[in-house]
């Protein structure tokens, strides 16, 4: 199987880029984008991961109900999507304010998180097993000088705590150790991606691939470097679609639907606190 994840947050790239400006906040791109997503994804019947912020779903909760009701799992992409870097941060009140709000906008339990700029940590896992989560997908186990340090990590799903259920599910990467979704798929070719899912799944790990819901619309931002803009809107939709095609839309599935059993699991969890 392959799952296909989508980080769905408030445009703030700029400001993590050092640029304050007025589009810094703004949820037009990542609704837009989403539109278009769920438009290929009804299509082809593959279901998705969306990491939504609880930001976003304060300003677009009827779009965050649609995805929820259309059969993807919703998951926590924290609240201010703002980690890396910013030393005003409360990380645990950020999570716990992202967690109560997708709960109440979605109606059912969370399970998932990613962090924002993947921000993996002990700390990070400590905290999201207080709050119940079932599994963490912060892990880019990649080496990329002055982003991601984790060369040596595992490829496949973990217990990272001992004593604690939470599991860590790492997303993709190639064999050496490269990132492969997002940025990196629209620059470096979807051929890549599809060969580096190939070789995971000879490893018997199920590539879980991420993308940005702003992706997905032509993006022209000035305040951000290229690779931000580059690709996005339909080459990257065509990319995913030649993915799905790939592979077959049978083959894809939910993040959740890789734990041993998710009711289970955060039935246990409960009982555990
Ligand atoms: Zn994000």
């Amino acid at each position: 199987m392959i799952a296909l994840t989508i980080d769905c947050e408030q445009w703030n790239c700029p400001l993590l880029e050092g640029h304050d400006v007025p589009e810094n906040g703004e949820t037009r791109q990542s609704r837009e984008g989403n539109i278009r997503l769920l438009r290929l994804l009804r299509s082809t019947k593959v279901p998705a991961t969306f990491f939504v912020t609880g930001d976003y779903a304060l300003g677009e909760p009827a779009q965050v109900r649609k995805i929820a009701g259309a059969g993807h799992e919703i998951a926590c992409h924290g609240h201010s999507h703002y980690y890396r870097g910013n030393a005003e941060l409360d990380l645990a009140a950020d999570i716990k304010l992202a967690k109560q709000t997708l709960e109440r906008v979605v109606g059912t339990k969370i399970l998932g998180f990613r962090s924002p700029q993947m921000q993996y940590s002990t700390q990070l896992l400590e905290i999201l097993d207080k709050f119940g989560f079932a599994y963490d997908s912060s892990l880019h186990p990649a080496y990329l000088p002055g982003f991601y340090n984790h060369a040596c990590s595992p490829l496949a799903p973990f217990r990272p705590l001992p004593h604690h259920l939470i599991v860590e599910i790492p997303v993709a990467v190639s064999r050496h150790r490269l990132p492969i979704s997002w940025l990196f798929t629209r620059v470096l070719g979807v051929r890549r991606t599809i060969g580096a899912c190939r070789w995971l799944l000879a490893q018997g790990v199920t590539p879980v691939l991420y993308f940005h819901s702003w992706e997905f619309i032509p993006m022209r931002s000035r305040h951000v470097p290229f690779y931000y803009n580059i690709q996005t809107g339909p080459p990257l939709l065509a990319d995913v679609e030649r993915l799905i095609n790939t592979f077959g839309p049978d083959q894809f599935c939910r993040v959740r639907d890789l734990l041993r059993d998710p009711v289970t699991v955060a039935k246990e969890k409960e009982e555990d606190s």
